[in-house]
């Protein structure tokens, strides 16, 4: 056992030099613009809570009212005998939402992305992803065993060249031997999450459609932010429907927990039959599934594009400002708009320090360090949201320039 504790010991202890140890904070308050941690009171710029429903009453009311009918707990997976009313409304309410005929929640975004790739790829096929997509599709893809070939961020001639590599092999007399017909799935975020830009969807729609390939577009921070209807940016640049998997999460915009995947009948059928993180774990408790219903809902309603602009004019707001005051560079103005403003730092000690310096201001947000990003691109990941403030914009703004100034 000592031998044990020490190898972990050591472990830690290179984490920490490297300044990459991570630790938890307490939170002892709702998410919300305000946090308190620690018993201090922090203006918040680091949740993913874009349109402030984690606390929104509507959210809790059905949460509560699920726990009164359905109980705590859902006792087995959907499979068995926890498939609830409110699993069941939620599926209904995400694909009305979406537009497409089917839709399945799933426990997590991570627990959606490893279901589903895992589902319909294996050995034989090739998982091309996007340099930055996140954590749980590049574990999915490796998870499922496929040759996974990894383009240069948004570089859709990159993408092209491994798709056409990707044709050549599929046709190669030893691939063909086996029993189904090998496939090529893409996969892409539609708003990067530690950059906030965005991935050229209709561009990568007509190259997969040219090669045959097959598309999933996770849109955990778009859906909600995009679209006349809120749907996500494939709405927005009008190639949802030939997106043959969307993907989206319930725990961003849509103030619950949950993720969640949308497309044709037979899709959903599939998954259900073979997305292992589906199959083999406990349904969502109905708090959860409930939430996310009636997030779904808010999200529809005027309620929900009133929340919706004014978390643009918040971005904008800020925008504009760094825009003026700092002509470094570091805050770039994007032509889209994006709730998630990443200040580039690089080294990682640098980043922990500006981000100390700023929690002495009574401004959280954290430093993104690797395997978050990669090393050497530490930065602080502002997010907006539309529950923030001007006056709350004003004071990031100033605790920002104090903070960036400090010596390295
Ligand atoms: C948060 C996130 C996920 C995972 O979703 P969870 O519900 O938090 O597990 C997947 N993809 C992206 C891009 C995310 O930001």
């Amino acid at each position: 056992m000592s031998a044990f504790i020490d190898e972990l010991n050591s472990r830690l202890t290179d984490l920490r030099q490297q300044n990459l140890f991570r630790e938890l904070r307490r939170v002892d308050s709702p998410q919300s613009p305000r946090l308190t941690i620690d018993g201090r009171s922090f203006l918040n710029f680091s949740s993913n809570d874009y349109l402030g429903l984690a606390n929104e009453p509507a959210l809790k009311e059905a949460a509560i009212e699920a726990i009164r009918k359905f109980g705590a707990g859902t006792g087995a997976s959907r499979l068995v005998c926890g498939s609830l009313g409110p699993h069941h409304e939620l599926d209904e309410v995400l694909a009305n939402f979406k537009g497409t005929p089917a839709a399945l929640a799933f426990t997590s975004g991570y627990a959606a992305a490893t279901g589903t790739i895992g589902a319909l790829m294996d050995s034989n096929d090739v998982i091309v992803l996007d340099k930055l997509v996140h954590a749980s599709i590049v574990d999915a893809a490796r998870l499922c065993g496929a040759k996974v070939r990894v383009f240069g961020h948004n570089n859709l001639n990159d993408l092209e060249k491994i798709l056409r590599w990707a044709d050549t092999r599929h046709t190669m007399p030893s691939i063909i031997q086996t029993e189904r017909k090998p496939r090529t799935l893409i996969v892409t975020e539609s708003v990067f999450s530690m950059d906030g830009d965005h991935a050229p969807l209709r561009e990568m729609a007509e190259l997969k459609e040219k090669f045959g390939a097959w598309l999933m577009v996770d849109e955990a921070h778009a859906t909600g932010l995009y679209g006349s209807a809120r749907r996500g940016l494939a709405e927005e640049l009008g190639v949802s429907a030939k997106i043959e998997i969307q993907m989206g999460t319930l725990g961003k915009a849509l103030g619950s927990a949950g993720g969640f995947i949308c497309g044709q009948r037979p899709l959903i059928d599939y998954l259900i039959n073979r997305a292992r993180p589906f199959v083999f774990s406990t349904a969502p408790v109905p708090a959860a599934a409930a939430a996310a219903t009636a997030g779904v809902r808010f999200v529809e309603s005027a309620a929900g594009e009133q929340r919706r602009n004014k978390l643009w004019a918040n971005v904008e707001a800020f925008q504009r400002a760094t825009e003026t005051e700092n002509k470094s560079g570091a805050m770039e103005r994007r032509h889209k708009p994006s709730a998630i403003i990443p200040i580039m730092i690089g080294e990682e000690s640098r980043a922990m320090k500006i981000a100390a310096a700023l929690r002495e201001q009574g401004i959280y947000i954290p430093a993104i360090r690797y395997p978050t990003v990669a090393h050497g691109q530490a930065r602080l990941r502002v997010t907006l949201s539309a529950t923030h403030e001007p006056e709350d914009i004003t004071q990031l703004r100033a605790a920002l320039q104090s903070a960036m100034n400090l010596k390295s």
